[in-house]
């Protein structure tokens, strides 16, 4: 990619992401995101547009509030500069596709970025938030719609809903438990729109897996006991971010759990 689409795109990464950390700190509160101006989450003092620029102002600031002198948490450069590297790779891999390929990196942009921030309040506040899981929609339809794959969409959308309600359910009547979340099943839902049949079941079983792994890693390590909660989500999130972002190694990855 020429060095002026780079850097455009290092900078609308770098805005969105700043944009995504109103909306990872309020949503989960239920405030408004787009007209309520940014202030310290420690003093509440509000913060003016020279100290509200994505990366820079952090660096000039050294990572203080100019008000109360506080620490701002380095959570917010680093998901500004997460954002910009994910539009950097996302518009200059995307480019070759095909003629609709602005709104197909578009799209995909503003998923991965969903994805990021979903993970983000999951680990938080233990929630995959309905508005969330909502504003993926549009874009995963953009993407279903340029691809023409309704067919394969629209199948992979209902097994990824029916597939863990129906877990769920027979778990809850063999242990009286709820196991997955309402939060995940609509997640699985969305997936299949976006991912259709194989896709979806290849996250199901991959993030099972991941989720798995980890968790015995943590318990080994008594960093979480036999029964906390772990959330789900991220590991649904980062499977599918890597599905998103990394479509030919996840191709091989199903090739060798599906060979047909
Ligand atoms: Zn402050």
């Amino acid at each position: 990619m020429e060095f002026t689409a780079t850097l455009l795109s290092l900078v609308w990464g770098a805005l969105i992401g700043s944009f995504m950390n109103v909306v990872v700190l309020r949503l989960p509160r239920s405030e408004d995101i787009v007209f309520e101006r940014s202030g310290c989450p420690k003093c509440k003092g509000k913060i003016s547009w020279y100290d509200n620029i994505p990366i820079f102002s952090f660096a000039f600031l050294l990572g203080k509030c100019r008000n109360c002198q506080q620490k701002i948490s380095w959570q917010y450069p680093l998901f500004e500069i997460w954002h910009a590297l994910l539009a950097v790779y996302i518009f200059s891999s995307w480019i070759t596709f095909s003629n609709s390929q602005w709104l197909e990196a578009i799209s995909a942009f503003f998923i991965a970025s969903i994805f990021s921030a979903h993970i983000l309040i999951d680990l938080r506040h233990q929630l995959l938030l309905d508005k969330l899981n909502l504003a993926l929609v549009p874009f995963v339809l953009v993407i279903v719609a340029i691809n023409e794959s309704w067919f394969d969409a629209g199948v992979g959308a209902v097994i990824g809903f029916g597939f863990p309600l129906l877990i769920t359910w027979i778990f809850y009547l063999l242990r009286g438990q709820i196991g997955l979340g309402g939060g995940d099943i609509k997640l699985f839902g969305i997936l299949g729109l976006l991912f259709g049949v194989k896709g979806v079941l290849i996250n199901l079983f991959s993030s099972c897996m991941l989720g798995s792994l980890i968790t015995i890693v943590l318990m080994i390590s008594g960093r979480v006991k036999r029964d906390q909660y772990i959330p789900f989500g991220p590991y649904i999130l980062i499977t599918a971010l890597i599905q998103l972002l990394f479509p030919d190694i996840f191709a091989q990855w199903q090739n060798f759990l599906i060979p047909y």
